[in-house]
């Protein structure tokens, strides 16, 4: 079964899983890995620099109150739910990792700083710097992290003033939206398209519901959880009542869809933006385009639902790697498209090259979302389809274009694959 919810803002475009460590297997990519998050824990515990002793206090009680087997249960909610980390969170979280073992960081891949010269480790640094690291660990410990992420996939509602797009970014992403519902040949009038905010924390009653979902404890249990983890929250002033684009670095497509899970089938189809991932954008220089393109590309994702696209012979992270160039290929195709964004080739690529860029600092040892040059090379792909098809007023049907972009596969994941646009004008014009 392909995953459901496709995370992506920045992950749309750079496909990096940054490893916590050497440790973590490739299962738990999406999420806090099992194994290292008990090193973690334990290392953390240990630590003589727990300095926030509030939120210590408040780990303590929840913990308390939940079952034994409370981190796999924490786990497997991310599991449930298929939510997979976009590469800032990833970064965000191997910085905690870091913080949490303190000068003897075995547990870090050292690679993984190789991103250090990026934009993006700069926004992320500095996002972190006036955090208390530790209330933060104790916070993704108890899968706080995740809270906004979870109360919007599970009762977020497009009208629900509390899951409205900010107000900066709704005309742009809303209309871009309608563009792409209109653009494909497949039904997309029901992908739900909203906000998450991590002021979620200031409401005690959804965080109550997203703590009985993730540790599957009743609401006295679930209530008192709550209360503790919006203490969490509240005990440092720098994370504003949840209102830091911590909570929110990620941008999902999601369906429920067929999904043997009667509570999962149950959630209409989504797309959701959290604020820091916007934030993280803004950040990077990517206002103009960025977002128009994480949607894009999750807007593709729901067309390859749609399509069954993630039915294929690949299995593993090949498939992956398939379906998300494959995004990046659809996504460029529909915002260069005359009839979907129209927006200029060159400016969509070099958007798109950013997260690339961010790409490289990944050491994705599988390279399950494409490399950096893959990506680049999928994107080049989708915009040579656009600029050299003879009818610039016909939009492809998707299933056509899939078959295309299956052919040009091999092309796309060669290592010395072209990334310039021209590179694939005989491939396209076929
Ligand atoms: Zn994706």
């Amino acid at each position: 079964m392909s995953k459901r919810t496709l995370a992506s803002a920045v992950t749309a475009f750079t496909a990096c899983a940054m490893a916590f460590g050497p440790g973590m297997s490739h299962a738990s990519a999406a999420g806090d890995p099992g194994p290292s998050t008990q090193k973690q824990s334990t290392a953390f515990m240990r630590s003589s620099a727990a300095k926030s002793s509030d939120s210590k206090a408040a780990y303590d009680r929840i913990v308390k109150k939940l079952p034994a087997d409370w981190q796999q249960r924490r786990d497997n909610a991310r599991k449930r739910l298929g939510i997979e980390s976009s590469p800032v969170e990833n970064m965000l979280k191997a910085k905690l990792a870091k913080a949490s073992a303190g000068t003897t960081a075995q547990a870090i891949d050292p690679t993984q700083y190789q991103c250090s010269a990026t934009k993006l480790d700069g926004y992320v640094d500095s996002i972190l710097e006036p955090v208390d690291t530790f209330n933060l660990l104790f916070l993704q410990l108890v899968g706080g992290l995740d809270i906004p992420t979870y109360d919007a996939l599970l009762l977020g509602k497009p009208n629900n003033p509390a899951y409205a797009l900010p107000a900066a970014y709704a005309p742009s992403l809303m209309t871009t939206f309608g563009y792409a519902q209109r653009f494909w040949d497949v039904r997309l009038n029901d992908v739900q398209l909203m906000a998450m905010h991590g002021t979620v924390f200031q409401d005690v009653n959804r965080v109550t519901k997203v703590i009985e979902f993730m540790y599957g404890v009743g609401p006295a249990d679930a209530v008192g959880i709550a209360k503790d983890i919006i203490s969490m929250v509240d005990s440092d002033p720098a994370l504003k009542g949840g209102d830091h684009p911590i909570f929110t670095l990620n941008a999902f497509a999601f369906t429920g869809k067929g999904d043997p899970d009667p509570v999962i089938r149950k959630i209409p189809d989504k797309m959701i933006f959290g604020d820091g991932i916007l934030a993280a954008l803004k950040a990077i220089g990517l206002n103009k385009v960025g977002p128009r393109a994480v949607l894009g590309h999750e807007m593709a994702h729901h067309v390859q639902y749609e399509d069954n696209l993630f039915d294929s012979p690949l299995t593993g992270a090949e498939a992956t790697r398939r379906t998300e160039l494959m995004a990046d290929g659809f996504g460029t195709y529909f915002l260069t498209h005359k009839k979907g964004v129209a927006l200029n080739p060159t400016q969509v690529l070099q958007a798109e090259e950013s997260f690339y860029a961010v790409g490289d600092c990944s050491f994705d040892s599988d390279g399950h979302h494409g490399t950096p040059n893959q990506r680049r090379a999928a994107a080049s792909w989708g915009a040579a389809t656009v600029a050299f098809s003879n009818n610039p007023n016909k939009v492809m049907p998707s299933l056509t274009l899939a078959k295309k972009f299956d052919k040009a596969l091999p092309v796309i994941t060669a290592p010395d694959a072209p990334t310039s646009v021209n590179a694939y004008r005989s491939l396209v014009v076929k």
